[in-house]
């Protein structure tokens, strides 16, 4: 899985480190808006949590999830999470139903500080990047990532990098970071 405020580059580190470690690539956050759009009624459900900059109850998220992963392509392949989990509790019900697969090999936890991360959202301009809804999106991180971190860490899944500078550089480090928790995989 990978972690970060939003606006660390979760997204865009995701994408390209599931395309290198040829897994299944998952976005919460992609999914919702997806459902938003089509107006299914997970989307009806998640409309106003996510226009407000709340986060989407933590029941939906996880079903969501084990829904989601439950695909031979993602059995076969693995899966590279992210966006979720972005509570404490949200891990545990996670971790719980799969403790002891082994599928979860590492939480990226991508370091960017807060007002560079508002800088790179307000210029991105997504609808849910308006100044409000973004600082009311970093408030409710800044709430629960310190409680999720800490259970991750606990679980010695968390992998710190830091999310500074350009694109490349900082794939160059998720990698590096990675790498004594891929090789116990194999
Ligand atoms: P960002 O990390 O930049 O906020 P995301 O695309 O990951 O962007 O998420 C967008 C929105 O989707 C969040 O603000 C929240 O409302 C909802 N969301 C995504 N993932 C979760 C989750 N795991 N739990 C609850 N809500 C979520």
């Amino acid at each position: 899985m990978i972690l970060g405020r939003p606006g660390a580059g979760k997204g865009t580190q995701g994408v390209r480190l599931a395309r290198h470690l040829g897994l299944v690539h998952f976005s919460t956050g992609a999914i919702l808006r997806r459902a938003i759009g089509a107006d299914t009624d997970l989307g009806r459900l998640a409309r106003p949590f996510v226009e407000a900059g709340e986060l989407v109850p933590d029941e939906v998220m996880v079903d969501l999830v084990e829904h989601a992963l439950a695909t031979p392509e993602v059995v076969e392949s693995g899966y590279l999470l992210d966006g979720f989990p972005r509570t404490a509790e949200q891990a545990t019900a996670f971790l719980a139903r799969r403790a002891g697969t082994g599928s979860l090999d590492a939480a990226i936890d991508i370091d960017l500080p807060a007002d560079e991360a508002r800088r790179r959202l307000l210029g991105r301009g997504r609808n849910d990047d308006t100044p409000e809804v973004v600082d009311h999106r970093l408030a409710v991180d800044a709430e629960e990532s310190g409680p999720l971190r800490a259970l991750l860490q606990r679980d010695g899944l968390l992998v710190p990098v830091d999310g500074r500078g350009d694109e490349d550089d900082v794939f160059a480090r998720i990698l590096t970071a990675l790498d004594p928790h891929r090789s116990r995989r194999s």
